[in-house]
């Protein structure tokens, strides 16, 4: 009955909210709308079915939401916003940058065409120590073990095997989210080991692209003009499982080090892997970046925001895929 009275009221409160939401009041003081992307690929890539609908939107999406955004916002680069901001300079009103997080291969393969054509500028928050290796994120080894009736190589492993109730053969998007959310009681750490025990890579094809970019990739799309690089750690682990500061230290200053050695230029943003910070991590973030992003969800008002506790909106294609969808999102509410 619940879920019922949801389905009926949620087309109703997106063009409530879509009207209503801040995005549509006179613009006073100055806001920043931080849109937060993860993976770029059509529903006819075989990657597609393989990974967490949250995480997903297709190049078409893409597109209408840059042309949709461009009727009243002012899109913006995120480093320029900060610098702006920092030097007291005027702001656009309603300024908006999109972000795209881990530096997937696809954000180059369907993303970056769709940048060039719109002349959209963005951020990419690359993981730096994995750039151009085969690494692989392990909610997308357990997804893809998963998605191809492999369960029973994750059941060997007892750290893993709790969390695979309810799924037999091919696991379906919804159980993999639901396995992937289950699992994240555990450090990356662990999970990464309790993987390389089970030898994953015997269970998996070979493939012949990797899932994130390599630097050449990378470079090229700095050298557009329209992407900045930002860093997302060395590893991806989430830093408030860590336990030293020594990691910590290597997380977030190795990781700039990394990423400015290897592109030839200042690296002035971070992104919270997961979201997750605590003051430890913060502090360092701020001794040596200009700015960094969160999982919060919210828009960034000039007069007020932290510039390192920045709000982002999270975009993919369920919750966005039609005009009134995004105006819903925009708001910052739903
Ligand atoms: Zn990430």
């Amino acid at each position: 009955m619940k879920t019922a009275l949801k389905r009926i009221l949620k087309p109703v409160l997106e063009s409530v909210v879509g009207v209503l939401g801040p995005h549509e009041r006179a613009a006073r003081p100055a806001r920043l709308w931080l849109l937060m992307y993860h993976r770029v690929l059509p529903d006819s890539d075989p990657r597609f079915v393989l990974e967490e609908p949250g995480m997903l939107l297709q190049p078409d999406t893409l597109e209408r939401h840059i042309q949709e955004l461009r009727r009243e916002f002012e899109l913006v680069s995120l480093r320029e916003w900060v610098e702006h901001r920092e030097q007291g300079r005027q702001l656009p009103p309603k300024a908006c940058a999109l972000t795209f997080d881990d530096g997937w291969a696809d954000n180059y393969e369907y993303a970056f065409p769709v940048l060039r054509a719109l002349s959209a500028p963005a951020t990419v928050f690359a993981v730096a120590a994995k750039i151009g290796t085969d690494f692989k994120f392990w909610p997308n080894i357990v997804g893809t073990l998963l998605g191809s009736g492999q369960q029973a190589a994750l059941a060997a492993h007892p750290l893993l095997s709790d969390s695979l109730t309810g799924t037999g053969g091919n696991a379906d998007q919804v159980q993999i989210a639901q396995v992937i959310s289950r699992l994240k009681v555990h450090s990356d750490l662990q999970l990464h080991a309790a993987l390389e025990q089970i030898e994953w890579r015997k269970y998996l094809a070979p493939r012949a692209s990797s899932d994130l970019m390599d630097w050449q990739q990378m470079r090229e799309m700095r050298a557009s003009g329209l992407v900045e690089i930002g860093s997302h750690t060395c590893t991806h682990s989430r830093l408030t499982r860590l336990t030293s500061q020594a990691e910590l230290q290597h997380e977030i200053v190795e990781s700039k080090h990394i990423l400015e050695s290897r592109l030839g230029s200042p690296i002035d943003l971070f992104c919270f892997p997961d979201g997750d910070y605590n003051a430890q991590a913060l502090s360092l973030v701020r001794e040596h970046y200009r700015a960094s992003v969160t999982t919060r969800r919210g828009i960034n008002s000039a007069a007020q925001v932290d510039l390192h506790q920045l709000r982002r909106i999270a975009m993919h294609d369920e919750m966005t895929s039609t005009r009134t969808r995004l105006r819903a999102r925009l708001s910052g509410w739903i």
